[in-house]
């Protein structure tokens, strides 16, 4: 088995998303512009989020971004104004990106099936420009459930993200744990990996 990467992320569940170096940041997003610097999330049901686009100069950029309800809302950073994605995406902007060149993805993660949340994790989602009411549904219990892929995902084309440009893979951590990891499953020993490296 190829060994793995250097972790790079204390994750906490916030907006952070910083440049990767050597040291071990506090934050859930990485980017870098160096070839040959895995960078990489980990997740048991947030969403792994994976970008991939070119600054001027034809120079790549990357990023991986850990997107959990508060990741995903600006919960995670008031003052901001959006959650990770806006941010990771608001990076790469400001180098010169276009985010329509942008290739995007997201990974497996706990969805609207199982993603069984508060009326507040709702409030927080509704601050978002983004926010559609379709994301969220009643679930078996009578408590909402939210999705968290259609929520970035709205966040992305809000972004000008092009959905021909999108990679996700729709997998439940929870319906598949013949695959994946799952916290809401009572797993909190395993977790996925999302990686991302310019060749
Ligand atoms: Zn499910």
């Amino acid at each position: 088995m190829e060994e793995l990467p250097l972790r790079r992320l204390n994750q906490v569940h916030q907006c952070g998303v910083v440049e990767a170096s050597e040291a071990v940041v506090e934050g859930d997003g990485l980017w870098t512009t160096s070839p040959g610097v895995r960078i990489g999330v980990r997740v048991a049901d947030c969403v792994p989020v994976l970008l991939a686009g070119l600054l001027p100069g034809q120079r790549p950029w990357v990023a991986a971004l850990h997107a959990g309800w508060r990741g995903a809302t600006e919960f995670g950073d008031p003052g901001f104004g959006g959650g990770i994605l806006r941010r990771g995406v608001s990076r790469y902007r400001g180098l010169g990106g276009d985010p329509k060149a942008l290739v995007w993805a997201f990974g497996p993660a706990i969805l609207a099936c199982h993603f069984e949340v508060g009326e507040e994790v709702i409030e927080a989602a509704r601050l978002d420009p983004a926010w559609q009411e379709s994301l969220r549904s009643q679930g078996p219990s009578g408590k909402p459930h939210l999705d968290l892929h259609g929520f970035l995902r709205a966040q992305a084309l809000d972004l000008g993200l092009d959905p021909a440009r999108d990679g996700s893979v729709a997998l439940c951590t929870v319906c598949r744990p013949d695959l994946l990891y799952s916290y809401r499953r009572g797993e909190t020993t395993g977790r996925q990996w999302g990686w991302i490296e310019i060749g």
